[in-house]
């Protein structure tokens, strides 16, 4: 198909169907007959067939915006009633977050569809040698997949993982030596590993691809790449454990502007299931790759975005990503839901109620503190048992803090913080400090 000719027909469908994203045109059989299919998988869950029973068939985008949107927990029910198997290989499971007691997962088979990802995004190729610094283990799925990303590119790739502070000097070192072209991780560990190479004054001269994944980008890292390696340029990838990699954006397109790929449907602006305006930028998004296992259609991930043109001159509609809506942060690459982590720490014999303070160190570092008002006098050991409840649970949060202990500060308080303007005491406080 001509760019014209698909420019043409993108631009009719933004204005018959506003809402939707498609990154290749209107539904083809193919996507027809994957919608009636998730259909019919959410039809069996017991807990969801009333809610879809009188949907479908979807034969259009109109037909589309018909179908009630889901939440994390039908998509968790609905996996937990059948769990997915894989048609060939292995089936994986990751973890997508929640709380420490009940951790949410995802499904994806061997090879976690980055085909599709490599054939629309040429981040890296065989010439290139790259780092791996996703952190592995406890079912986190990025580390995997870029790897799986890597075997489509046939570069040459070392699985790093997450380094500790007094590691960095040696690890950058070494970089340096192996002329190493390329490195991925959250933007936070981003941050932290070229802001250190910046204050140490080593150099990545041969550095030309920075790719990302897990979290917003964060343009200070911008400022240490011009000096640590000024040939390099970032590549991101967008998505989440269940849906798998969405969209993808390259050096030319805003860094929070995002293409589509070919298989992912995202629709913006969806009302909520109560339909309140504070809900109305809500995104959802519709797995259409026919060997996609879970049952994604009309997901709400709690994201927000909006369509809008990326000034990398690609003509088709892209999508704007505004941050999340649903009190669930990002801390260190790992979704944390902040009134489940109360909840849990609201849990512990001594608390009478609890804060989440965020400290945002001007270096990239980021401490969790967790304020706790004691509801008697004895507060001995307090402290370690709210720890203990939130590190030692090994679901959730738990992963991010043993692997940075230092990252979790745990303080027993006489008063929690308060808004001094209306007297009401947040959930969350969030503290750039210098
Ligand atoms: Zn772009």
């Amino acid at each position: 198909m001509s760019e014209t000719r698909l420019e043409t027909r993108l631009e009719t469908q933004l204005e018959t169907q506003p809402g939707f994203l498609l990154g290749t045109a209107e539904l083809t059989d193919a996507n027809v007959e994957r919608i009636a299919h998730l259909l019919d998988r959410l039809r069996a869950d017991p807990g969801l067939a009333g809610r879809y029973a009188g949907t479908g068939p979807v034969t259009s985008l109109s037909e589309l915006a018909g179908v009630p949107v889901m939440r994390k927990d039908d998509l968790q029910a609905a996996l937990a009633a059948h769990p997915p198997k894989a048609a060939a290989a292995a089936t994986w499971i990751f973890q997508s977050g929640g709380s420490t007691g009940s951790p949410q997962v995802g499904y994806a088979p061997t090879g976690l569809y980055m085909r599709e990802v490599y054939e629309n995004w040429p981040a890296l190729g065989p010439d290139d040698v790259f780092v791996n610094g996703w952190s592995a283990g406890k079912m986190w799925g990025a580390h995997f997949l870029v790897n799986a990303y890597a075997d489509h590119a046939g570069c040459t790739a070392m699985n790093v993982g997450a380094m500790t502070k007094d590691e960095y000097s040696a690890w950058l070192e070494f970089f340096a030596k192996r002329r190493v072209t390329a490195f991925g991780g959250t933007p936070s560990v981003l941050r932290l590993v070229f802001g250190h190479a910046r204050e140490a004054g080593i150099k990545l001269p041969d550095l030309r691809a920075v790719l990302f994944l897990g979290e917003a980008w964060d343009p200070r890292i911008d400022d240490d790449l011009a000096v640590v390696a000024p040939g390099a340029r970032r590549w991101g990838m967008f998505g989440s454990t269940e849906t798998w990699v969405v969209a993808t954006n390259t050096p030319e397109c805003a860094y929070d502007t995002w293409h589509p790929l070919p298989s992912q449907l995202v629709h913006v602006g969806s009302a909520g299931q109560d339909g309140s305006v504070e809900e109305e930028q809500f995104l959802d998004f519709t797995t259409l790759n026919p060997e996609g296992l879970n049952p994604i259609l009309r997901y709400q991930t709690g994201d927000a975005g909006e369509i809008t043109a990326c000034p990398c001159g690609d003509p088709r509609p892209a999508l704007k990503i505004l941050g999340r809506r649903d009190g669930l942060i990002k801390f260190r690459g790992h979704l944390v839901n902040v009134a489940d982590t109360l909840a849990e720490v609201g849990g512990v014999p001594g608390v009478a109620k609890a804060q989440l303070v965020v400290h945002e160190y001007a270096d990239g570092n980021a401490v969790l503190e967790v304020l706790a008002l004691p509801s008697g006098a004895a507060t001995e050991g307090l402290a370690e048992r709210v720890r203990d409840r939130i590190a030692g649970a090994g679901f959730g949060p738990s992963i991010v803090f043993q692997r940075n202990p230092h990252a979790l500060r745990v303080t027993v308080v006489d008063a929690l913080l308060g808004n001094e303007r209306t007297g009401k005491i947040p959930n969350l406080v969030t503290r750039r400090e210098s």
